[in-house]
């Protein structure tokens, strides 16, 4: 059942694709999910972000599509023949990232469409007839509304962090997008949490699941070393500008709301730090080029809102701080898993009010231990 990148069900264009990534071994969702999905079987995976999840479903999906006597192979049908469904455009820019990284050369063409870009560049790509389609679900059922492309050519469909898409009121398109692919499908769910709503999902649309869950599912990676400050709210920027100043490194921070990241960005920028910041207010083209930013080096801290953060993908992060505690526990496990991604190991720093001791309560009853006091 493990598998291994030299395996021979890899063709060799593969194989290169993955070294010149610099993949030189499977991580565990990858060594027990590619296997399953070569075969054609529906997988459910129950995973986090850092994982390694989405080459995990990238690499097979992609051999399946390149190679001729796969049931994924090219019928003369038209229309995509896979979509990825994801949450937050962020995410759904990088599964493309990773498609283009490991199926680029191979000819696999991948279109994004998502919300807050304008039609005309999507139809236009449409037109180009991608072979694989990764999208936000809203925005696709506008292209379905419109007609501008039909799912009937589809052989292999993704629902990745299908916990957050129903977390985010998604039910409904998703549940449409699936009534009009076709019903032999291979279907793939990716979920970091397994509430009863994706255990139904998965019920009603995945035949016979293989079912692959990788560590115990929304426990934070180990190798992330968590502390936490008690600290009065208006405490808590004087405090970051502490620890930015002592401490190295590329660091993400995560703000309660929009209005706070933008306040505390500033205070950090004033105190001479390279900062930028994510959130739903700032355009599509602006995110980017924090993103971007923030990938590079250009920008040392990223001052972020949960949802504008979900499933970014920047290696090298080595500290997460919770200028503000997020809501649920699970919600905490997504950002500290910002740090420590793949091989690396990274910090996780929190600050809570007096306020937010329900929270901190919360949180420490889910990760069964408490985060130790500074
Ligand atoms: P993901 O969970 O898909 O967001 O992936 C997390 C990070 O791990 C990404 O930066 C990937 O490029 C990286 N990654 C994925 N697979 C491997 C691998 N087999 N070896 C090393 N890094 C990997």
């Amino acid at each position: 059942m493990f598998f291994s990148f030299t395996d021979s069900r890899l063709t060799p264009a593969m194989r290169d694709a993955i070294a010149h990534a610099g993949y030189s071994t499977p991580t565990p969702i990858q060594a027990q999910a590619i296997g399953p999905i070569l075969d054609g079987r529906d997988v459910i995976g129950c995973a986090q972000t850092g994982t390694g999840k989405t080459a995990a479903f990238a690499i097979p999906m992609l051999e399946l599509l390149t190679r001729p006597d796969s049931p994924l192979a090219k019928r003369g049908g038209t229309g995509p023949r896979a979509l990825v469904l994801a949450p937050t455009r962020e995410l759904a820019l990088q599964i493309a990232e990773t498609f283009h990284m490991l199926g680029g050369a191979q000819g696999i063409r991948t279109l994004v469409l998502i919300g807050g870009e304008s039609m005309g560049p999507q139809l236009a790509g449409l037109q180009k007839r991608p072979d694989v389609i990764v999208a936000t679900p809203g925005r696709l059922s506008d292209h379905l509304e419109r007609r501008s492309l039909g799912l009937g050519a589809l052989r292999i469909v993704v629902l990745d962090e299908a916990d957050r898409m129903l977390d985010m009121g998604f039910a409904p398109q998703v549940e449409r997008i699936l009534r009009v692919t076709p019903l032999d499908r291979q279907t793939l769910c990716f979920s970091a949490t397994m509430p009863a709503e994706v255990e139904t999902l998965v019920r009603r649309h995945l035949s016979r699941p293989v079912r692959i869950e990788v560590g115990v599912s929304a426990k934070p990676v180990a190798k992330v070393t968590q502390r936490l400050y008690r600290s009065p709210t208006q405490d808590k920027t004087p405090l970051l500008l502490k620890l930015l100043g002592e401490e190295g490194g590329r660091t993400l921070v995560f703000t309660r709301t929009k209005h706070r990241a933008d306040r505390v960005a500033r205070a950090v920028g004033a105190a001479g730090h390279r900062v930028t910041r994510l959130h739903a207010d700032r355009s599509m083209s602006q995110r980017r080029e924090a993103l971007d930013g923030f990938r590079s080096g250009r920008y040392r801290v990223l001052i972020a809102t949960d949802i504008a953060a979900r499933g970014i993908d920047v290696p090298e992060i080595a500290h997460v701080v919770n200028f503000d505690l997020p809501h649920t526990a699970e919600d905490y496990i997504h950002r500290i898993g910002r740090t420590a991604r793949a091989e690396a190991s990274g910090r996780a720093t929190s600050f809570a009010s007096p306020e937010e001791h329900e929270q901190l309560r919360v949180i420490e009853r889910h990760l069964g231990h408490a985060v130790p006091r500074q």
